[in-house]
């Protein structure tokens, strides 16, 4: 199914790009389009940044703040890196200065070629569906598309949660973290700041190798001492209100659980991008794009963002996904420029 190809863009000369999700890389290809003099219309389902606002509260970047920074716009603090409070306040700031059309909560449900334009079915919440016409599509939806689910009873219990947010709610309380990745390294770290009864709970026989450098020896020294325990090879098989059922290398076991803090990562949704005939990779699911563009296999649809790189969200994130808007930009402009 091809889209209309650029040049086309030329019938549905004046209508806006959309971009579809309003993250600090959306939010880079909507600055770019619109310092090139290409409207641009952000769609985003939750709030601006919204998986930024959905850090742990106290999370602080370990990008500097000129690595995260968008649109040419400086992103100046006093302290070393920036906070997620930090970075929530620059990219409001940088929507107000650039006054960029964003609409928040109001979610893309539907994306079609039709005659050589495409047309984005949306839904503010709690409204009806708006139909908008637009050019051409960059689809920067993220990586936080759904939570990797353990897919045992018990999982929607409201002591269960995927995200993380801080610890103060676990005081002398038992928390189960399951998952050996950052935000479960981190999030075990913290609760047991604030003084939480920390299980770390892994199917692997130890942390993953992409724990930031500056987290494992802090996290190695409390499972040493005792002050975090860990239970590697070993899978949670059931949640109930005060308790974990787990099946390790010593057989069924029960740990105490008041809170459980799912860290199992995210898979990023490809429904928009295989809806318009984007192919994506079975195994690395990576959307076929040219690199040089972002450009998929559709004319006229691009991405841009961690979206890029499938299941691995640690090859794209800000600091080198922020120049995607640029190159969408330029593809764009020099598209139409040579069919005038
Ligand atoms: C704890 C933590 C710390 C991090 N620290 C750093 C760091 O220091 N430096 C760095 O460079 N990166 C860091 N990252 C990674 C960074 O957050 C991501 O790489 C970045 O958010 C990717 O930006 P994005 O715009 O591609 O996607 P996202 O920020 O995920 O934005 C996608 C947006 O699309 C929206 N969306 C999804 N589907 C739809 C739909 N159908 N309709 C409308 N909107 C939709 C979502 O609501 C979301 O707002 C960190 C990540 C985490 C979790």
């Amino acid at each position: 199914m091809a889209g209309p190809d650029i040049g086309s863009g030329i019938l549905a000369e004046g209508l806006p790009v959309a971009v579809i999700g309003a993250g600090p890389c959306g939010l880079a290809a909507a600055a770019a389009l619109e310092q090139a003099a290409i409207p641009a219309v952000v769609f985003d389902r939750g709030c601006l940044v919204s998986s930024i606002a959905d850090y742990p509260v106290y999370m602080t970047f370990f990008s500097t703040a000129e690595k995260i920074a968008i649109a040419d716009i400086p992103f100046t603090i006093a302290h070393d890196k920036p906070t997620r409070r930090d970075a929530l306040a620059y990219y409001r700031r940088v929507v107000e200065h650039l006054a960029l059309d964003v609409h928040q909560y109001e979610p893309v449900e539907r994306v079609w070629a039709k005659r050589g334009e495409f047309v984005v079915h949306s839904r503010p919440r709690g409204g009806d569906v708006v139909e908008t016409r637009c050019r051409a599509v960059v689809i920067a939806t993220g990586y936080f598309g759904s939570p990797n689910a353990l897919g045992v009873p018990g999982e929607d219990l409201p002591h269960v949660t995927h995200f993380y947010r801080e610890g103060h709610e676990a005081f002398q309380r038992e928390a189960i973290v399951v998952g050996g990745g950052n935000s479960a390294a981190e999030a075990a770290l913290d609760l047991w700041r604030h003084g939480a009864r920390v299980t770390l709970v892994h199917f692997g026989p130890g942390f993953d190798k992409n724990i930031k450098p500056w987290v494992l020896p802090d996290l190695q020294n409390r499972i040493k001492d005792g002050s975090i325990a860990v239970r590697w090879n070993t899978r949670v098989t059931a949640i109930e209100s005060g308790r974990v059922h787990l099946e390790g290398a010593d057989g069924p076991g029960i740990l105490p659980a008041q809170h459980v803090y799912l860290m199992t990562g995210f898979t990023p949704s490809s429904q928009l991008l295989t809806s318009l005939g984007v192919e994506v990779d079975a195994a690395s699911g990576v959307p076929a794009h040219d690199p040089a563009t972002m450009e998929t296999n559709v004319g006229s649809v691009f991405i841009a963002g961690v979206l890029a790189s499938g299941y691995d969200a640690n090859k794209v994130f800000i600091e080198n996904g922020r120049g995607h808007g640029t190159l969408i930009a330029t593809r764009l402009r020099e598209g139409w420029a040579g069919k005038a």
